[in-house]
């Protein structure tokens, strides 16, 4: 498998668990805001021996395994073998994934591999916003028809019961308010996730071959502040127009739970 990393213990990758994560090399898109960019692209090829000794390693001290990236399921086989062992160690699974192969998640949920999913909905703008210029090479459309199948199973899932945790993340920046309204009314009752988002530029050799770390480092001051990440204030505010209950997460205060304001005012109508 294309190997991105390993971290034995995390209490931050899956909600009142201790797990250990396994990070995949390699993903086709390039949001703006990638906090992965060192593993997007490269190679680091090891034997599944070894990603196996790793999870035994950690076996004893955690009660499931993350498998993020990159993107997982750019590697199906790798993250099939992956989910087969941890399951052979007792260990809940859960997957970080942008949706973009719904071929895997299938194999995955016919050996009820999966505990627990999380779907990262990378936005039109996002993809149009780096200097990339758009999703790789990849036509939005055609990101949004995988996007959606792969949401499909997941929801299928998480009725028929294999899928225990079900959730649609989406990182949030002020330009992608109108479309975090869309994908709401889009999904339905699947628990929602606002993620503060953090501008960065992303170092392409491709899009940038001339650029020194120094000017680096200041382009991208220059854009952070331009461009400073949503305050919870802001994010609530975006989260009262959907009309739901919605978590937030920020650097700031880490994640909580958040009914609108709309509701609220439902509510005491209602009361009345
Ligand atoms: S999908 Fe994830 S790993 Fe791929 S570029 Fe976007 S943030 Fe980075």
């Amino acid at each position: 498998m294309n190997f991105g990393g390993f971290v034995p213990i995390s209490t931050i990758d899956w909600r009142g668990r201790a797990v250990c994560t396994v990070f995949l090399r390699g993903c086709p898109l390039r949001c703006s805001y990638c906090q992965n960019e060192a593993i997007q692209t490269g190679q680091d090829l090891r034997e599944m021996d070894e990603i196996r000794e790793m999870i035994d390693g950690s076996a004893p001290f955690v009660s499931g395994i993350v498998i993020s990236g990159g993107e997982p399921t750019l590697q199906k086989e790798a993250v099939v073998e992956i989910a087969r062992h941890a399951r052979s160690r007792n260990l809940k699974v859960g997957l970080q994934t942008n949706g973009l192969f719904p071929g895997t998640l299938e194999s995955l949920f016919q050996e009820k591999l999966l505990d627990r999913v999380a779907i990262d909905y990378k936005t039109r703008w996002e993809g149009f916003s780096g200097l990339q210029g758009g999703y790789s090479s990849m036509p939005a459309e055609n990101y949004e028809k995988c996007l959606k199948q792969s949401i499909s199973l997941c929801k299928s899932a998480a009725r028929d019961n294999p899928l225990f945790e079900f959730e649609v993340v989406i990182t949030a920046f002020y330009e992608n308010a109108d479309y975090i309204k869309k994908i709401s009314a889009e999904i339905g009752t699947t628990p929602l996730v606002l993620q503060q988002g953090e501008h960065k530029i992303i170092r392409m050799q491709k899009t940038a071959p001339d650029m020194t770390n120094g000017e680096y480092i200041c382009k991208r001051r220059t854009l952070q502040d331009n461009h400073p990440p949503l305050t919870l204030p802001e994010l609530k505010a975006i989260a009262d127009e959907l009309g739901r209950t919605v978590r937030i997460r920020t650097r700031e205060i880490g994640e909580i739970s958040y009914e609108s304001d709309w509701r609220r005012r439902n509510a005491g109508k209602r009361k009345r």
